[in-house]
């Protein structure tokens, strides 16, 4: 990846605040000389019936020939007859791995300042199959499904991001003393792709533990690996140990390497279009694409002006206790590139 080729990828501004941190974006990555040119998609108002969802088939497109994308938050619209957009991106692309790095913000103060973690969730299948009935009368049955295929496929992704993102342990999250045979086949899977990275220290941490260890002291843990149900909420409480969802970035892997980064928090209605949000989320979710494109000059440069802006304290967002709006702070960020 040389600084001269400029690569397309897709960008989904989204709902909400969407805009106005998508743009916070744009105008980060044009200061710092990101050389990506954006092809931006929009959430239509009709359902395409190619894809049953309100994002079109063109858009989806899009995403697969670039393989790289940005995604603000998207509304979800209130009705029948349609997919979940975030579902439709997830089963069109096959987005199997959700991928949140985790890490204290120097001068924003929390309860831990040394989290420097990965989680790493499984994002197909397990409990959240959709595989729900009634048996009799007042018993119900829901299925956990796990796979050998993508039990490899997540873990084959886990120690591959330990290796080149300079990592030296994963962590298998799992409850297979209860859970023997499908928590354990996802431990054997990762057994052995571990043993295809001698150099990645590799252990196996109980569900309940591993929540009991995170909260004392989080600086316990470096990449972590689960299940989708598990992944949901470890991934969450990881969150909240560094500040909350509206700093947290995330990226979802794909099948042949597609790469959707995304923030985590909603389109925050109650603050929509007053320049009130706080962009780091997405552009911290925009460092982890740049990564993904090994564009790790450009990461490291970005990530770090964010992170100084925020440490310095002179512009922040109102969520962070500052009375800075999102351009502001967005030029700011661009100052201390
Ligand atoms: P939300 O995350 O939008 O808002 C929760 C609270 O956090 C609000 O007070 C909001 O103002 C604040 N907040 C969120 N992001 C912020 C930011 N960047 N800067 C400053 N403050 C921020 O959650 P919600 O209200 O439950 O959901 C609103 C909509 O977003 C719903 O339609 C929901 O479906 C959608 N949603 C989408 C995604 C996604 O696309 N990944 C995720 C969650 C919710």
């Amino acid at each position: 990846s040389s600084s001269c080729t400029p690569i397309r990828a897709t960008l989904f501004p989204g709902d909400g605040i969407g805009p106005e941190i998508a743009e916070s974006v744009k105008q980060v990555f044009r200061d710092a000389e990101v050389p990506i040119e954006w092809e931006e998609h929009f959430v239509g108002d009709q359902i395409d019936p190619r894809t049953q969802s309100f994002l079109t088939w063109e858009s989806l497109e899009s995403v697969r020939q670039n393989r790289v994308g940005l995604k603000g938050p998207m509304a979800t619209p209130i009705g029948k007859g349609h997919r979940s957009l975030n579902l439709t991106l997830r089963k069109e692309l096959n987005l199997y791995a959700n991928v949140r790095p985790c890490y204290s913000l120097p001068g924003y103060k929390t309860r831990y300042d040394d989290v420097n973690l990965i989680t790493i969730r499984e994002n197909t299948e397990g409990e959240y199959s959709g595989l729900e009935h009634q048996v009799v009368r007042g018993v119900v049955e829901s299925l956990k499904i796990i796979t050998r295929q993508a039990s490899l496929r997540v873990a084959e992704y886990a120690f591959h991001y330990a290796k080149t993102h300079g990592r030296e342990r994963v962590s298998a999250i799992h409850k297979a003393n209860i859970m023997q045979k499908t928590d354990g086949l996802f431990l054997k899977c990762c057994r052995e792709v571990a043993e295809k990275y001698p150099d990645i220290k590799y252990e196996e941490v109980v569900i309940d533990n591993c929540c009991m260890m995170l909260v004392k002291n989080p600086a316990l843990f470096d990449v972590l690996v689960m299940p989708n149900l598990y992944g949901d909420i470890i991934s969450d409480l990881c969150a909240g140990l560094v500040g909350g969802l509206g700093l947290t970035p995330s990226c979802n892997i794909g099948e042949g390497g597609i790469a959707l980064a995304e923030a985590v928090h909603g389109s925050a209605p109650d603050i929509a279009g007053k320049n009130l949000a706080n962009p780091t989320a997405l552009l911290l979710s925009a460092v982890t694409m740049l990564r993904h494109l090994e564009f790790n000059d450009k990461a490291e440069r970005i990530q770090n002006a964010i992170l100084n802006t925020i440490a310095e304290g002179k512009y922040r967002t109102a969520d962070l206790g500052g009375k800075s709006t999102t351009s502001d702070f967005t030029k700011a960020i661009c100052d201390h590139l």
